[in-house]
């Protein structure tokens, strides 16, 4: 007889969210990762939990939205069950406004935001905002109270610990048994077969600055988090094309030189570490939910990309209701024949 009703291959950020979710419903969870913890995307720094912008409302946006106010609940339990923690902070965004026509569109979306956030978070522009803010050439910023950030690989290990202590074995190599979900990142989606997605190389850096209280910045298409420790993370480029994954190179330090223009009170901070991961882009740039074509009692959990901590507690939930109770909620465009060509 089976010991275990649900085996998750994979133990990134998707993967520990589906068995975690789980778990919390009773089912007997078992995780397989030959890599072990966070040894792909998940791995990383940056960890900035950041809306999309409160406009042309669709599926992944609400979906998102209902992730992203999830957070806080999925990373509370976590730190309980743990005793550790992930770093998750809901301490909003500043942004710049950079012209005319971009003040325009902040107080747009500030009156779209009213209406679709639902009153739980805002977004408005501002003209004080402190020292720590992004250079901004209007005298205007954009600040919203919906952005987190949680520390990827601190979160990953919380997870795993929450886990392991509410007796999910986690384990390197094993046999499946009871449903299997396959959250392994871009090696998943290349299982999947041609055309279903590829992977989306990124860098990023840690420095050591304590702005451990203050909101994100995103700025020049850059991403800067002060986390819970004392450091601040800067990120990341976008390559479609490389040669090794892990990799750093110069393309990070001109997203280094970027930050500090666009934040100069970063200048002379050390960087503390560099790092490179290789992110699952699916073909139509959604998360790739539900059950594996063909193959029954198995499912996939992919296509997180660039926002795989913002959407794993909603994945996680939706998971759990399709794989133990057969209720099926997941958006149409992220259905897995969706990506599938
Ligand atoms: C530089 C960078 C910055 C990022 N910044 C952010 C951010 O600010 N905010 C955000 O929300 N997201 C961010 N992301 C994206 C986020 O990290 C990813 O969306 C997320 O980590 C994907 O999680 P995953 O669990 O699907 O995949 P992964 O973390 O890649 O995990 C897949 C796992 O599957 C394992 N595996 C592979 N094959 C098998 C197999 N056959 N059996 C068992 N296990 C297997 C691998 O070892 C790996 O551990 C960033 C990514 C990068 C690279």
């Amino acid at each position: 007889m089976a010991t275990v009703d649900v085996t998750v291959r994979g133990a990134g950020i998707f993967g520990l969210s589906v068995a975690w979710a789980c778990v919390q419903r009773g089912a007997r969870v078992q995780v397989i990762d030959p890599g072990g913890v966070g040894a792909g995307a998940s791995g990383g720094i940056v960890g900035a939990l950041a809306p999309h912008t409160p406009e042309r409302w669709n599926e992944k946006k609400a979906f998102q939205f209902d992730s992203l106010m999830m957070a806080q609940g999925f990373w509370d339990s976590v730190a309980a069950a743990s005793g550790m923690s992930s770093g998750y902070g809901r301490t909003g965004r500043i942004q710049p406004v950079m012209d005319a026509r971009g003040l325009e569109l902040a107080r747009a979306r500030g009156d779209e935001a009213a209406r679709l956030w639902q009153g739980r978070a805002t977004w408005e522009v501002v003209q004080n905002v402190g020292d720590w803010a992004p250079v901004s050439p209007t005298g205007y910023w954009i600040r919203d109270t919906l952005s987190a950030r949680v520390h990827p690989r601190q979160g990953c290990l919380a997870l795993a610990a929450a886990l392991t202590g509410q007796g999910c074995a986690i384990r390197r190599e094993g046999i499946d048994q009871g449903a299997v979900v396959w959250a392994t990142g871009v090696a998943g989606l290349r299982d999947l077969g041609a055309g279903a997605g590829n992977g989306v190389k990124g860098q990023a850096a840690l420095l050591s600055f304590d702005a451990r209280t203050a909101p994100q910045l995103f700025a020049d298409t850059v991403h800067i988090v002060p986390h819970s420790d004392g450091t601040v993370a800067i990120g990341s480029t976008s390559e479609r094309e490389f040669e090794d994954g892990q990799a750093t190179d110069g393309l990070l330090e001109g997203v280094l030189e970027r930050a500090i223009a666009a934040c100069p009170v970063l200048r002379g901070a050390p960087v503390v570490q560099r790092w490179a991961g290789v992110r699952p882009r699916s073909r139509s740039r959604a998360p790739v939910l539900g059950a594996w074509p063909g193959r029954a009692g198995h499912f996939v959990a992919n296509g997180g990309f660039k926002i795989g901590f913002g959407m794993a507690p909603k994945v996680a939930q939706v998971m759990a209701d399709l794989v133990l109770d057969g209720r099926d909620a997941i958006p149409d465009p992220f259905r897995v024949a969706v990506n599938l060509v």
